[in-house]
């Protein structure tokens, strides 16, 4: 069976092959192409030591990734692939990383270190499809199955145990009954994973085509690093999930809407998600009661807000289970027209204030209340009309 891989991969693996090393593409890349599904990156698996792989691609621009781990990146037709040696993991420490790491020159010790059959599906041109642990067979199936012993490899490297649930959301498959049943009775070693690794895992699961069905049966799962998931009214939030957008920062801001989440910014803060996106997620949750029917609603809310409108529309349909067409239609007009709604927009500012004898917070305090003039469309934003009725609330 002959793959398609792009020039600028093939290229790198010839060039490897040239000089007596074996190169395979490896993991999510042979997984999509199975998939039919567009693939992320090719990462490259090669028997060449790190320190080799440079020597191969000394005229090439290559950057040291990981040398310790074996990888090195060769940027390629401007564009960076990781290649790593074989290897075999040695044994874990930390419930995390394995204490050293060893490289192997056989392929199928590298394929064995792999999480899921899935994943450790590897190709070369000359060698066609390496398949040691039916990887195929679970794709054509779309079962998340573990390659080995589940209970082993999850003690192993925690991170796993979410591995497994996310790519089951984002693939749309299920999970084989012994690595479910394995997640399941280890999930507490999820507790020496750090916070960064399952916030990535965790907006990967959620904007998973598959994540809805998912969460109910490994809710426990959750609750290790998420302690309100025990309390949380489960018909209500998987209705609103369902109609909800495949977009993780909604789900996620339709899960901390349930009441069992009483400090939102605090469990955003704690998951070490961005300042830009605690705002975005909980601004959603801290509307979610507002008033979004007519243009001055909106208005109201714009002026408010600085999160995605498009996105907390979005939300508001899942969060009411409701259509919000009439609400799109109004946004959508007002930023056409250019509405005003900020500060930024009203056509009198600080300066014209001072000029008109305003001092102080009397200036912002007036600015505010000539916006809110222009949004209940008690006078037009234009210099001239505002002024005027500057006159009459004075
Ligand atoms: P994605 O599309 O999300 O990038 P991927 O399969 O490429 O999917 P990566 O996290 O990029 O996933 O990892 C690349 C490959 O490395 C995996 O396919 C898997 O073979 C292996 N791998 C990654 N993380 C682990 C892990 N924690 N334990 C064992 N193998 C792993
Ligand atoms: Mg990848």
């Amino acid at each position: 069976m002959k793959l398609e891989i792009p020039e600028y991969v093939s290229i790198l693996m010839k060039e490897l092959n040239k000089h007596g090393y074996e190169c395979f593409v490896v993991g999510g890349a042979i997984r999509s192409i199975l998939l039919n599904k567009p693939v992320n990156d090719y990462d490259l698996t090669t028997s060449a030591l790190p320190e080799e792989t440079k020597q191969v691609f000394h005229a090439y621009h290559t950057i040291d990734t990981g040398l310790k781990h074996g990888t090195v990146t060769v940027v390629s037709k401007h564009i960076p692939v990781e290649i790593t040696t074989y290897r075999k993991d040695a044994e874990y420490k930390d419930h995390r990383h394995p204490d050293e790491v060893i490289f192997t020159r056989t392929i199928k010790e590298d394929c064995a270190r792999r999480d899921f059959t899935i994943n450790a599906l590897c190709y070369c041109e000359g060698t066609g499809i390496l398949d040691f642990f039916n990887g195929k067979k679970d794709i054509e199936k779309k079962i998340v199955r573990c390659i080995g012993d589940p209970y082993q490899r999850f003690e192993e490297d925690a991170l796993r145990i979410l591995r497994a649930i996310r790519f089951a959301s984002q693939l749309n498959f299920s999970i084989d009954d012994h690595t479910s049943k394995a997640i399941l009775d280890t999930k507490e070693t999820l507790s020496y994973v750090s916070i960064e690794r399952i916030q990535e895992e965790m907006n990967k699961f959620f904007a998973g085509e598959g994540c809805v069905p998912l969460l109910y049966p490994y809710r426990k799962v959750f609750s290790v690093f998420l302690k309100e998931m025990d309390s949380v009214n489960w018909e209500q939030l998987i209705q609103r999930l369902q109609n909800s957008k495949q977009d993780y920062r909604i789900r996620f801001a339709l899960v901390l809407s349930d009441p069992a989440f009483s400090d939102v910014k605090h469990t955003l803060k704690y998951m070490k998600y961005s300042n830009k996106e605690i705002t975005a997620i909980s601004q959603m949750i801290k509307y979610r009661n507002a008033p979004i029917s007519t243009k001055t609603d909106i208005l109201y809310l714009l002026k408010d807000m600085s999160c995605d409108f498009m996105q907390y529309l979005n939300y508001r349909e899942a969060y009411d289970l409701t259509s919000y067409e009439q609400s799109f239609h109004i946004y959508q007009s007002i930023i056409q027209n250019n509405d005003c709604y900020s500060l930024k927009q009203l056509q009198i500012n600080g300066k014209d204030m001072i000029a008109l004898g305003y001092t102080g917070k009397d200036i912002s305090l007036y600015l505010n209340q000539l916006l809110n003039a222009v949004i209940e469309e008690k006078t037009a934003n234009n210099k001239e009309k505002l002024i005027a009725y500057l006159q009459t609330i004075n």
